[in-house]
């Protein structure tokens, strides 16, 4: 097998649970001192302590695995006979869908993570929130703006209790002096929209975005976002880019 077909079983490697027959690929071309796996494991095993060590205690239900990985476009059967994957390896797929706009090239977004801790602009407090929505069982998923040719599109998680979490692609970065504010709007969209925080979106037009609170689901909430002054406004002032009717 040529390195290129081992790369995204790299991460997987150091964590144990790599599938065979890239397993037994990986340990052939290390032991022949292939320049380009031993580099790969070597920077899969400086990512997964680094994430090692900033991982919630508790391991994750395979609900919310199942839940990462769909997210971030894997196939659940590629994953699906391995053992356990360690909090790490869910934590860093999970970062790696929220800091990308390519959401299958899983090298690419490794090395892009990798980069993304050296830099220390993950803001592991957001990720533990994030995690608190995605894990808890009574949280819906809802997707946005498949089909459209140049879509803000996502995901958006909400939990009754805990908040809603965005997290979207194709969200282009706001003028000087916007930024993009959600809303949770009731009555179907038809009732008065609550701001629910601004945020920016990273350089690649993906953001995450989470606002902490119970949620009245009773209402028939719509998410929506619009671009509002950096400040945020207590209504909207423009056209939503989307509103996302949550179940
Ligand atoms: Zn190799």
């Amino acid at each position: 097998m040529k390195c290129e077909e081992l790369r995204d079983q790299y991460e997987l490697y150091v964590l144990g649970v790599a599938d065979e027959p890239e397993r037994s690929e990986i340990r052939e071309h290390l032991k022949r001192g292939c320049e380009v796996c031993m580099a790969e494991v070597k920077r899969a095993r400086r990512m997964s302590a680094l994430m090692a060590g900033s991982v919630p205690a508790a391991a994750p239900s395979p609900k919310l695995r199942r839940r990462i990985l769909a997210s971030a476009g894997y196939e659940q059967k590629r994953f699906g006979t391995a053992p356990f994957l360690a909090a790490a390896l869910l934590l860093s797929l999970f970062a790696v869908f929220y800091f990308s706009g390519r959401e299958r090239d899983f090298a690419h977004l490794a090395t892009r993570l990798d980069e993304e801790l050296r830099s220390q602009t993950i803001e592991l407090t957001r990720l533990n929130e994030a995690f608190a929505i995605l894990n808890a069982a009574d949280t819906s998923v809802t997707s946005f703006g498949a089909g459209q040719a140049q879509p803000p599109k996502g995901k958006v998680f909400v939990n009754p209790s805990q908040g809603v979490l965005l997290i979207a692609s194709n969200l282009p970065p706001t003028q000087a002096g916007k930024a993009y504010e959600m809303w949770v709007i009731p009555n179907g969209g038809k009732g008065t929209p609550i701001p629910a925080g601004v945020f920016q979106s990273n350089r690649d037009g993906s953001a995450m975005h989470i606002r902490r609170g119970a949620v009245d689901m009773s209402s028939k909430p719509v998410i929506a976002v619009t671009v509002e002054p950096e400040g945020g406004s207590p209504g909207p002032t423009s056209a939503p880019l989307f509103g996302v009717g949550v179940q």
